[in-house]
């Protein structure tokens, strides 16, 4: 017998579409920034190599977070005979790692000092050079060079030439998707123009530039620079739903993102509880009238929230369904009274459309007290995923 399991579907033709409402937007530019999409954290849950099946030949540059991203990706390339795409990976580089990416054509952004153990392994190993991007802080405090320090590390990188060679400079926001007003983000794109002016300088030559996540792709396009990184929206999410205010505002119309990934749970049981009777680990929950409920095998070791306890509704048959007592680590329980007439097997669905209606990833992270970011992103990598409405040649 197969086991009862959870699905995750990827929605190729959603991915595909939301590809093309980016590059839409990107394409009103006079000199329009080419397309990179961020595929770190497991695609945002949906799944590496689902959503390269689905995107792969649609885009110029991946962004990971990871050297095994980036290795797993040139082996997705390899294995299904496609053209490498430009990678570049934001993250933490050892050394040894750094020889391996270099090899495969890889680029680096250097973020910290940590980069001048690279250029023996990279020697010694008679490796390619490794091309690297340098990440300036223009005002997140998390990774690479405050502005002072830029011409000290570009002159660094330059003189470990032929080792490593600088091709450009990356920053990124902080708060664009938390506000309507850019000020801030604004001062964080002068600052990076002055730092990418000094590293050119240094460099002898201009060097790409790229700042913008999936919010400023939407709400600056002073900040397009040679490409963008769209994360979040890839996946059909907005960043926020200030973004969707300022976007409106920016563009006179909004694009079309569609969501690329449902959730469905076939249940482990379908029963009738008595009146009386308490639900899940605490006797949180007790039934006031007879209850049927569906066991659903699914819980917070999956990646459903367990915040979520005694918040969140499914859907069964199109209809919303609460899930009652505490969100178990493999189970949880939800009632189904008023959807189902029966203890047939059922689906639920916890994510995406099910009839006319729809749980949006941002609505479960308003029950969760969380971000739509963490929702799609916690998702278990164990989880079958599965890509729908992708040609037969793209399947993963
Ligand atoms: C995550 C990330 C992005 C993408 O952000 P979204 O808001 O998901 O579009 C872009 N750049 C960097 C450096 C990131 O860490």
């Amino acid at each position: 017998m197969t086991r009862i399991a959870s699905v995750l579907e990827i929605d190729a033709a959603a991915l595909r579409q939301n590809v093309l409402a980016c590059r839409a937007l990107v394409e009103k530019r006079p000199q329009p920034p080419a397309l990179g999409v961020v595929l770190k954290a497991n695609a945002y849950g949906h799944g590496l190599t689902e959503v390269l099946a689905s995107v792969h030949d649609t885009i110029a540059w991946i962004d990971v977070i990871t050297p095994d991203d980036a290795i797993a990706i040139r082996a997705w390339e390899r294995a299904h005979e496609r053209p490498p795409v430009e990678i570049l990976v934001i993250g933490p580089v050892h050394a040894d790692e750094a020889v391996l990416l270099a090899d495969e054509n890889v680029v680096v952004a250097i973020g910290d000092d940590g980069y001048a153990t690279w250029r023996n392994a990279l020697a010694r190993a008679g490796s390619r050079p490794l091309r690297v991007h340098l990440h300036v802080d223009s005002g997140l405090g998390r990774e690479g060079f405050i502005e002072s320090d830029v011409e000290r590390h570009a002159r660094a990188i330059v003189a470990h030439a032929p080792e490593l060679v600088l091709e450009g400079v990356l920053s990124h926001f902080a708060n664009v998707e938390d506000v309507t007003e850019q000020e801030y983000a604004r001062a964080q794109v002068s600052a990076f123009e002055r730092a990418a002016r000094t590293a050119s300088d240094v460099a002898g030559r201009p060097l790409m530039r790229h700042q913008s996540a999936s919010a400023a792709t939407f709400v600056l396009p002073e900040a397009h620079f040679d490409v963008v990184r769209v994360g979040i929206s890839l996946y059909g999410l907005w960043p926020s739903s200030e973004t969707r205010v300022s976007t409106r505002v920016v563009h006179g119309t909004l694009p079309v993102l569609t969501p690329a990934l449902a959730w469905r749970v076939p249940s482990q049981v379908v029963r009738t509880l008595p009146t009386g009777a308490f639900v899940g680990y605490g006797c949180t929950y007790k039934t006031s009238r007879a209850t049927r409920v569906a066991v659903l095998p699914v819980g917070y070791a999956d990646g459903y929230p367990r915040a979520l306890s005694g918040q969140a509704h499914v859907l069964v048959d199109g209809k919303r369904c609460p899930v009652i007592g505490r969100v178990m680590m493999n189970h949880i329980v939800v009632d189904v009274t008023q959807a189902r007439e029966n203890d047939a097997p059922l689906v639920a669905t916890l994510l995406g459309r099910d009839g006319d209606e729809v749980l949006s990833a941002e609505q479960v992270a308003v029950w969760a007290d969380t971000i739509h970011y963490e929702i799609v992103a916690r998702l278990g990598a164990h989880l079958r995923r599965v890509v729908v409405n992708g040609d037969a040649h793209k399947s993963a």
